[in-house]
């Protein structure tokens, strides 16, 4: 990570206030003198500060149950940012892994660790997303078989991965797709002519949401290692 990020994450500073620290030749790389805030560096690397060696606080992984009506964003928008439920220090750290619709509800990751929330959301992970989808209309005997073949979305070119769709009531269904496209579960019923009325994510990966509406708590090492 960079070395004014690095700073950040194992004092109080500011970004501001470390990079100030760091042109003022205040920061050392390996007994190296280092002025240049976008320097890479590691956590092995031995780094000081003014002299005080420095150990980065311990990444930070949550859940959060995300309420209908709230933004998967650090700032409010047209609707309050998930963070005014989020109560924890330095919150400006942590980002969303894999956003919502102001209108979903259900489970949202956050974390500072970049390298974690890339594994699970590149592509190539096939990472498994379960969403509970209440629709306007009630299920066509064929929808499943099309959601498992791969669908075109309107304006795309290359079909959705394979998607397990299971019958819970007439017009209600829980969808496991593997990817993160634009509004792709809304997109996806409407490719088959039907309407999303209600959408809850209930797991990602090996994490099931657990906590109530509006609440959030700090995953365990299992699940932090499943994701
Ligand atoms: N797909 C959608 O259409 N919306 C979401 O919020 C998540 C997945």
């Amino acid at each position: 990570m960079r070395l004014d990020k690095f700073i950040c994450k194992s004092t109080e500073l500011s970004r501001t206030g470390a990079r100030q620290a760091i042109q003022a030749g205040e920061a050392r790389v390996n007994g190296e003198v280092i002025t240049n805030e976008a320097a890479q560096v590691h956590e092995n690397n031995h780094i000081t500060l003014g002299g005080q060696q420095l150990e980065p606080r311990p990444f930070r992984y949550l859940m959060m149950h995300k309420p209908a009506g709230s933004l998967c964003s650090n700032v409010d928008g047209s609707y309050p940012s998930l963070f005014r439920w989020l109560h924890v220090e330095r919150p400006d750290e942590l980002h969303i892994v894999g956003r919502l619709d102001a209108d979903t509800t259900g489970l949202v990751l956050l974390t500072d660790d970049g390298r974690w929330s890339f594994n699970i959301t590149r592509p190539e992970q096939q990472c498994e997303k379960v969403y509970r989808v209440g629709l306007r209309d009630p299920l066509v005997a064929n929808v499943a078989d099309r959601f498992a073949q791969g669908l075109l979305l309107q304006g795309e070119s290359k079909p959705t991965q394979p998607a397990v769709l299971a019958h819970i009531g007439p017009r209600e269904v829980l969808l496991t797709i593997t990817e993160g496209r634009f509004h792709q579960v809304k997109r996806m019923f409407a490719a088959v002519g039907n309407r999303v009325l209600s959408l809850h994510r209930e797991q990602i990966g090996g994490i099931r949401l657990d906590v109530p509406l509006g609440h959030w708590r700090e995953l365990t090492p299992a699940e932090i290692e499943n994701a």
